[in-house]
C-alpha cells in the first residue's frame, strides 16, 4: 500500500517524497480509518485525502466551504490529470447535471461540493448509488462556534457518519486554538478518528513588528524589497483600505482593494487578478484572504493591529505556502493601542467578552513589543513549546536593546497625574520637553514641577515610552476620552519605585534611505534568485504565465515558484531530467515539458 501511494505522489503530483505526517495520514485513510489532521496552511493538508481518494474503490467525496478554493483545486487536479469536478452554487443546472451524471457513471474520482448541496435529499440520495471512496471535510473548524468562521450546515454532516458508516472520514484544520479543535471533535463525532497534530510553526515565514514612525515611508520601504511579488497588506477600515490602495497606485505598486463595502463583481475581478497575476499587491480588510490558496504570496502586511494571536497566526499564515522564503511585517504605534483599547471599552459585547478580547489583545501587544523570539512567543500562545529561539525573525536577527526607564518611567506617570489625567500622549510630551505651546501655557502646564523635566529625550523617543507603558498595563487609555491617558491600578508600584521598568529600545529607520530605486526590477528578489539568473528566470516565468493564460488558471496551477527555481538551479536539458524535479508530475511533463525545455537548453 505504501508503494502505492508513493508511486502516486511521484507520477501524478511530481513530488519525490511524502512531508511530515503525511504518509501516515495517507495510510491511516487509505485503509479505511477516520483521521483528525491538525496541520498549519501550506503544511500539505490537500494530498492527505486526495492520495487516499486514488487509493480507495469510488468517488472522494470533499466537503468544502469556498468556492474559490474548490474552483482552484479541481483545476490544479485536471491539470494532473485526475479526473475531478465541483459542485456549489456558481454552475448553471446543466453543468450541475452533466456533473452529476459522470458521478454515477462511476467516472469522477474526486467530487468537491459545499455543505449545503451535499446535505440535500436529492445530493445524498445519489450519493446511495455510487460507491464512496472517503469523505473528507475540510476547514473542519467551520463546525465550530467559538472559532470565527462558524457555518451552521457544518452541524449537520455528522449525517454522512450515520448514513455511510462504513466509509473513512477525513476531518482537517489549519486552526491552532485547543478549544476549537475539542469542539471539531465532538460536533463530527471523531472520538474514534486517529489524530494527526503536526507542529503549526512555519519555519519559512520571517516575523517583523516595526514601531510606527511614518508610515507610508516604512510601508514603501518594505515593498521596495518586494517588488514584483505578490502580497497581501490588512488594515482594520474600509476607509484605510481605499486610502492606502488609491496612494500605493500613485507611488507605482499594483495595489488593488478589497473589503466587504465594494460590489461583488469588483471584489470578484481583484481577487481573480490577485490570483492570475504574478505581483498584485493586494490592500485589504481581514474580509479577504479565507480559503485563498495562492502559494507564492511572499508577504503579508499589517498596518493595524490584527485582533487576536490566532488572527495574526491565520493572516500572517496566507504567505508562503509554498514553502519559499515570506515574510510577515506589521507596523503599529501609540494610537492603534489606544484605538482598540477604545474599540473593546465601547463595543455592545457583555463584560465577559470584553474581558476575553482584552486578555487577547494584551497578548497581542506582548508578543508586539516582545524583546525575544517571535517565533517562540507566538507557538506559546497555542500551546506548543519552540525549544530554541528560531533565527528567523526580527528580535532574533537584531536583538533589540532594552533599557532602564524605571525613571523616565516615573516622569510620564507623574506628568499625567499632575495634569489631571485629561490629555492624550502629544501634549504630555510637551509639558516633559518643556515646550511652550499655546495650549501648554493656556492651562498653566508650564507651571507644573514635571515642566521641561523630560528634555533628555525626544518626542519620538517618549512616544516610545508612553506606547509601551500603554501596551504593558502600567498605564491606561481612558475608555470614554480621546486618547487621553491616565493611571492604571499598576502604576502606583513603579511611582513608588518599587518595581523596575525595563523598554525596548526603538530601532530607528534611517532617514532618507529611499532616495535610491535601487536595482531594476527586483521580482524574485526575495527568493534569492542572483543578478545573473535573472534573464533566465524572468524567461521561465513567461513560459508560464502564457500558458496559464491559455489554459486559462492562475500560473501557480502550471508550475510553482519552488518548481521553477529547481529549474533554474538544475538546468535539466531533457524530459527525463526535467520529470525529476519536484512538482513535475507525469501529465504536466506531457503538457508543458517542450515549452520549458526550449527555453533551458536555450541556457548555458
Ligand atoms: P494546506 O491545504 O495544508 O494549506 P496544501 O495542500 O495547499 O496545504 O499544500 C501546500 C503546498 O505544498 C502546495 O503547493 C502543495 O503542492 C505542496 N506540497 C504538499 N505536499 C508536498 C510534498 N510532499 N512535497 C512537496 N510539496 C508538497
Ligand atoms: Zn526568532
Amino acid at each position: 500500500m505504501q508503494s502505492q501511494a508513493l508511486d502516486l505522489l511521484h507520477s501524478v503530483f511530481g513530488y519525490p517524497a511524502f512531508r511530515g505526517q503525511q504518509q501516515a495520514i495517507v495510510d491511516e485513510v487509505a485503509g479505511g480509518g477516520d483521521a483528525l489532521v491538525l496541520m498549519p496552511t501550506g503544511g500539505g493538508k490537500s494530498l492527505c485525502y486526495q492520495i487516499p481518494a486514488l487509493m480507495r474503490y469510488g468517488t472522494g467525496i470533499v466537503v468544502s466551504p469556498l468556492i474559490a478554493l474548490m474552483q482552484d483545486q479541481v483545476d490544479a487536479l485536471l491539470e494532473a490529470g485526475v479526473k475531478a469536478r465541483y459542485l456549489n452554487s456558481s454552475l448553471d443546472a446543466v453543468t450541475q447535471r452533466e456533473i452529476e451524471d459522470l458521478l454515477v457513471a462511476g467516472e469522477l474520482d474526486m467530487l468537491y461540493v459545499a455543505p449545503e448541496r451535499l446535505l440535500t435529499g436529492r445530493f445524498l440520495a445519489l450519493l446511495d448509488r455510487i460507491p464512496i471512496a472517503l469523505f473528507a471535510i475540510d476547514e473542519a473548524h467551520c463546525v465550530s462556534q467559538w472559532g470565527h468562521d462558524f457555518r451552521p450546515e457544518y452541524r449537520e454532516l455528522t449525517i454522512l457518519h450515520e448514513r455511510f458508516p462504513e466509509v473513512p472520514r477525513i476531518a482537517l484544520t489549519a486552526t491552532a486554538d485547543e478549544r476549537t479543535r475539542e469542539e471539531i471533535v465532538e460536533r463530527l463525532g471523531l472520538q474514534e478518528a486517529r489524530r494527526f497534530v503536526s507542529s503549526f510553526d512555519r519555519p519559512n515565514i520571517r516575523y517583523r513588528v516595526a514601531p510606527r514612525e511614518n508610515g507610508r515611508r516604512q510601508l514603501l520601504d518594505f515593498l521596495d524589497a518586494h517588488r514584483g511579488e505578490a502580497g497581501i497588506i490588512y488594515c482594520l477600515s474600509r476607509r484605510k483600505v481605499d486610502e492606502t490602495a488609491a496612494w500605493l497606485s500613485e507611488a507605482g505598486v499594483e495595489a488593488l482593494p478589497y473589503h466587504a463595502g465594494l460590489d461583488g463583481d469588483t471584489r470578484m475581478r481583484h481577487q481573480q487578478r490577485f490570483l492570475r497575476e504574478d505581483a498584485i499587491v493586494m490592500v485589504a480588510t481581514v474580509a479577504f484572504g479565507m480559503g485563498i490558496d495562492k502559494p507564492d504570496v511572499r508577504f503579508v502586511a499589517h498596518l493595524d493591529l490584527p485582533r487576536s494571536m490566532e488572527g495574526y497566526y491565520q493572516e500572517t499564515g496566507r504567505a508562503g505556502r509554498d514553502g519559499l522564503a515570506a515574510e510577515a511585517w506589521m507596523v503599529y504605534g501609540l494610537g492603534d493601542v489606544v484605538t482598540m483599547s477604545q474599540m473593546i471599552s465601547q463595543s455592545e459585547s457583555g463584560d465577559d467578552r470584553k474581558r476575553i478580547e482584552r486578555l487577547k489583545l494584551d497578548a497581542l501587544l506582548g508578543y508586539a513589543e516582545a524583546t525575544r523570539c517571535r517565533r517562540q512567543l507566538l507557538l506559546e500562545a497555542f500551546g506548543e513549546v519552540y525549544p530554541q529561539p528560531c533565527g528567523n525573525c526580527d528580535n532574533c536577527l537584531v536583538p533589540p536593546k532594552t533599557w532602564d526607564a524605571t525613571v523616565a518611567a516615573q516622569k510620564a506617570m507623574s506628568c499625567i497625574y499632575r495634569s489631571g489625567q485629561r490629555y492624550g500622549a502629544g501634549h504630555l510630551i510637551e509639558i516633559l520637553r518643556g515646550e511652550t505651546g499655546d495650549r501648554v501655557r493656556d492651562m498653566g502646564h508650564d507651571r507644573l514641577t514635571v515642566f521641561g523635566v523630560g528634555t533628555d529625550m525626544d518626542a519620538t523617543q517618549w512616544r516610545s515610552v508612553f506606547r509601551q507603558l500603554l501596551a504593558a498595563g502600567l498605564i491606561e487609555a481612558d475608555p470614554e476620552g480621546y486618547g487621553t491617558l491616565r493611571l492604571s491600578s499598576r502604576s502606583g508600584p513603579v511611582l513608588k519605585g518599587e518595581v523596575k521598568v525595563w523598554l525596548r529600545e526603538d530601532a530607528r529607520p534611517a532617514r532618507g534611505r529611499r532616495t535610491t530605486k535601487s536595482s531594476p526590477a527586483a521580482s524574485g528578489a526575495s527568493l534569492g534568485i542572483e543578478e545573473i539568473e535573472m534573464p533566465l528566470w524572468n524567461e521561465l516565468r513567461r513560459v508560464r504565465a502564457e500558458l496559464a493564460r491559455t489554459h486559462g488558471v492562475p500560473a501557480y496551477v502550471i508550475f510553482h515558484d519552488a518548481t521553477l527555481l529547481a529549474m533554474l538551479r538544475s538546468l535539466p536539458q531533457d524530459e527525463d531530467e526535467l520529470g525529476a524535479i519536484s512538482g513535475v508530475g507525469e501529465n504536466k511533463l506531457k503538457r508543458y515539458g517542450k515549452d520549458f525545455l526550449a527555453v533551458l537548453t536555450q541556457a548555458e
